[in-house]
């Protein structure tokens, strides 16, 4: 596959880490773009483990519970560049609340539930992907040929959250976002198996005060310079 300037390496793998708000999002799709490789975001197959949970009302706390309703609603499921597709319909935007993500970060730390969405991670990215998570360049694709770990201020990223949230629910302050964020992050940090950290030779970015396409160009000139994309 190639972009419009850039034509990537076969098979290139792109790992791109960090909490929620750190702009990974944001900029994976960028630089998929930029190289025409499919940008799958992780978060979405815990948002929907989280939210298909709690659909069929089981505890959350009870692990084998929230796995049973994951293989039955698994074959269901498709996740695709555009998003996460559930019997047919586009589910993304209903996934992408605050309050799905905290759902979300409550199974994610159960080991079989890890190790049931690895294979679907694993999978899709065979042909060459930019993948967005917490333990991608840790977990998922240990031998991707370029990782890395963008971070901010928790007072930005919570201020990028609320403005990405604000504009459904009016109502939202900065203040609460920032408290969900933080409980999300200690959650995912501290968890036992697969927790959020900078995989080995990750390159650490702090976009906290840079723009989306100074982030994305820092990303592309370390491609360009370790030869896993050529100008066209
Ligand atoms: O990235 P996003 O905010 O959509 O992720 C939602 C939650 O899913 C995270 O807070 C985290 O608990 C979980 N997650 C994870 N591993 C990933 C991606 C997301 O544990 N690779």
């Amino acid at each position: 596959m190639v972009g419009l300037y850039w034509k990537p390496i076969e098979g290139l793998q792109i790992a791109m880490d960090g909490p929620s708000g750190s702009g990974k999002g944001t900029v994976a799709k960028h630089v998929g773009k930029e190289l025409g490789l499919p940008v799958l975001d992780t978060g979405l197959l815990y948002r929907f483990a989280g939210w298909q949970a709690t659909a069929a009302d089981v505890d959350l706390m009870d692990e084998s519970a929230v796995l049973q309703v994951l293989h039955e609603v698994l074959p269901e499921m498709q996740w695709r560049a555009e998003g996460i597709f559930f019997e047919s319909n586009d589910c993304t935007s209903l996934l992408r609340g605050e309050d799905v993500g905290g759902l979300a970060s409550q199974v994610a730390h159960y080991p079989k539930v890890r190790a049931l969405l690895l294979d679907v991670q694993r999978d899709i990215a065979k042909s060459g992907c930019v993948m967005d998570g917490r333990d991608i360049g840790t977990v998922v694709l240990p031998d991707a040929q370029a990782k890395f770990f963008l971070t901010a201020s928790q007072r930005e990223r919570a201020r990028r959250r609320w403005a990405q949230l604000h504009v459904k629910d009016k109502e939202l302050s900065i203040e609460q976002v920032a408290d969900e964020l933080m409980e999300r992050d200690k959650r995912d940090v501290g968890r036992d198996c697969a927790p959020l950290e900078r995989a080995k030779g990750a390159i650490q970015i702090d976009s906290t005060i840079m723009r989306v396409d100074e982030v994305v160009d820092r990303i592309l000139a370390v491609l360009e310079r370790r030869d896993l994309i050529h100008a066209i």
